[in-house]
């Protein structure tokens, strides 16, 4: 059935996708899989974009990690709806998880911050 692509990857591990049928390789390493590649690449990338759908979906407003949670409860009411594409839905899913480590990355580095003025501090003090 399925078997593993013969692509050697340049740390020289193999690529882990399955090969298509009667060939050695997956899609992307298929030396003929070029322009079949290509086509469903944007077939793929016109059926998901936000132009070709023609959405006019509400803007989010993200200041605060608080807005994450509406902003999800958002999305998840629009992908119900039948509003938001899956792979949308997916990819906004996935950003706003980067908006909410970036609120935690920075609320780490204020900490650290006010860490370091009251060790400042306590050493001028002396
Ligand atoms: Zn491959």
């Amino acid at each position: 059935m399925n078997k593993q692509c013969s692509f050697l990857k340049s740390d020289m591990t193999r690529c882990q996708a399955y090969s298509v049928e009667e060939s050695d390789f997956c899609l992307s390493h298929d030396p003929n899989q070029k322009d079949e590649k290509l086509a469903a690449v944007r077939k793929g990338g016109q059926a998901d974009s936000y132009q070709s759908l023609k959405l006019s979906l509400p803007a989010f407003t993200i200041k605060e990690p608080q807005d994450v949670v509406p902003a999800v409860i958002q999305t998840i009411n629009e992908l119900r709806e039948g509003k938001l594409p899956p792979r949308i839905a997916n990819t906004v899913g996935y950003l706003l998880g980067v908006a909410l480590k970036a609120f935690e990355v920075a609320e780490i580095d204020d900490k650290i911050e006010a860490i370091d003025r009251i060790i400042l501090e306590r050493k001028t003090r002396k």
